[in-house]
């Protein structure tokens, strides 16, 4: 297969001013483009001191520019960065040059997409770039730093040489049918295949961990006026208020916030900002609300602990979706004398507690983790993307169905055969086109 080696570049940081911006351009023969707009062929990996030049040679920029030849560059190509000052004119005009100079302009993902195609990455440590940058938490951050360093990636080869090493073993039985071999061991083909489903166990409980870090909690806190939701939500948000980065997509406003417990990220929708109202701009903000209402993990209900359950709540309630657990929490206990506890009931959990005091909020920390599916003291979890999940689900499914041919040799190879396919897929052996095309879309542009 051949690839597009053209020149692309892009703007590398994000829009607006900063102290420096980064133009990078990637592919092949960059030395004329960077002769034209340096007056010289930067030193190899040296950061340069250089000004921008346009077509009239009248300076664009004084900056640092940076040349990786290929193939110790980031995409394996030729490789220059072009440091400037980070004002959008100056990066424009810096970028406006570069295609002047016959270099088109970078689709978002492309330069690492073309880090994957020349082999400079793995598929899911090339996804795990936009997972990093697109970090929510701390915990996201360092989770999705570990797959780009390839610690899921090697989990899924480790897999996948058990895998090979069992098919294997069987396989030669079925190449070579009239040859006369021994049938493989009972015994070592069972206890390979039980060790695998084990393995890959765990890799999914890691994976589906981790995936918790990119994907969070939708938190939906309804109640009353006055019943304590700004309390409580300051509670939870604790010290990290401050720190949180908003969700990717959300804007943080009187409705939103995004805070995180545990490193998993909660966006919480604060019912209390759905009002009726004229305001055209407002009613769009509104529906827009519902419809993340539509899709809460969560309805957190507040009630004042000495008042209880009130039909307006249970009205607010019957708008929330089945699939949202619902969670009553009864709060202001400090004024009823009453202790912090948890009450499970077939519908609903209630937790008794103050946002005041603090008493009864480590009972719902637990009650929201335990909703998300997180584990404490979990480590060196996978940041896994769905598509991972599926496929590491449907790799254990064909490897458990193996095990129901233990006597028929050609049943057995061919599970584990569409097992490995799935395994593949992870990593990016033989992706499809149309499989890069969905993942490198969702990146930004420069990356
Ligand atoms: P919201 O309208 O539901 O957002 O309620 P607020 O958080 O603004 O709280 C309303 C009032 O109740 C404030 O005066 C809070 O200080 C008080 N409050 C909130 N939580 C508690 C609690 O646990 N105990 C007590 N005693 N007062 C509380």
């Amino acid at each position: 297969m051949t690839q597009p080696d053209d020149p692309i570049a892009a703007i590398a940081t994000a829009a607006g001013r900063g102290g420096i911006g980064v133009v990078r351009v990637s592919g092949r023969s960059l030395v004329p483009l960077a002769l034209a707009l340096l007056g010289k062929i930067p030193a190899a990996r040296r950061a340069v001191r250089a000004t921008f030049l346009d077509a009239s040679g009248a300076a664009i920029d004084d900056g640092l520019a940076l040349y990786f030849p290929a193939p110790q560059s980031y995409t394996g190509e030729e490789v220059l960065e072009l440091q400037g000052h980070g004002g959008p004119v100056v990066m424009q005009m810096l970028l406006k040059r570069c295609l002047e100079l016959g270099v088109r302009l970078a689709e978002p993902g492309e330069f690492t997409r073309r880090a994957f195609l020349n082999d400079k990455l793995d598929l899911a440590q090339a996804e795990s770039v936009a997972d990093l940058i697109e970090a929510a938490t701390d915990s996201a951050a360092r989770c999705a730093l570990r797959s780009l360093r390839g610690e899921f990636s090697a989990a899924i080869e480790e897999l996948l040489r058990q895998l090979i090493e069992l098919r294997m073993l069987v396989e030669v039985t079925l190449d070579f049918p009239e040859e006369e071999f021994d049938l493989p061991d009972r015994t070592e083909v069972t206890g390979r295949h039980a060790k695998l489903l084990e393995a890959l166990d765990i890799a999914l409980a890691k994976s589906r961990q981790g995936s918790l870090l990119r994907t969070g909690l939708q938190v939906v806190l309804a109640g009353q006026p006055n019943v304590g939701k700004s309390s409580l939500l300051n509670r939870l948000a604790g010290e990290e208020l401050a720190i949180v980065t908003p969700m990717p997509g959300t804007t943080r406003d009187s409705v939103r916030q995004a805070i995180q417990l545990e490193g998993v990220p909660l966006n919480i929708v604060d019912t209390a900002g759905l009002r009726d109202t004229q305001d055209e701009v407002e009613r769009l903000g509104i529906a827009r609300t519902w419809g993340e209402i539509g899709r809460a993990d969560v309805v957190l209900l507040l009630v004042d602990a000495s008042v209880g359950v009130t039909s307006q709540d249970l009205g607010l309630v019957a708008r929330i979706p089945e699939a949202a657990k619902r969670v009553f929490v009864h709060n202001k206990i400090d004024l009823v004398g009453a202790e912090p506890q948890v009450q499970r009931e077939e519908a609903s959990t209630n937790i008794h507690l103050s946002a005041k005091t603090g008493a009864g909020m480590d009972l719902l920390h637990a009650e929201l983790l335990g909703i998300a599916g997180w584990q404490q003291g979990a480590e060196d979890l996978f940041m896994a993307r769905e598509r991972h999940l599926v496929a590491l689900r449907h790799a254990a499914q064909h490897t458990a169905r193996a095990g129901e041919h233990f006597g028929q040799p050609e049943l057995f190879a061919e599970e584990l055969r569409l097992a490995q396919k799935q395994l593949d897929s992870i990593i990016g052996e033989f992706a499809a086109d149309d499989l890069l095309g969905e993942i490198f879309s969702r990146f930004c542009v420069g990356k």
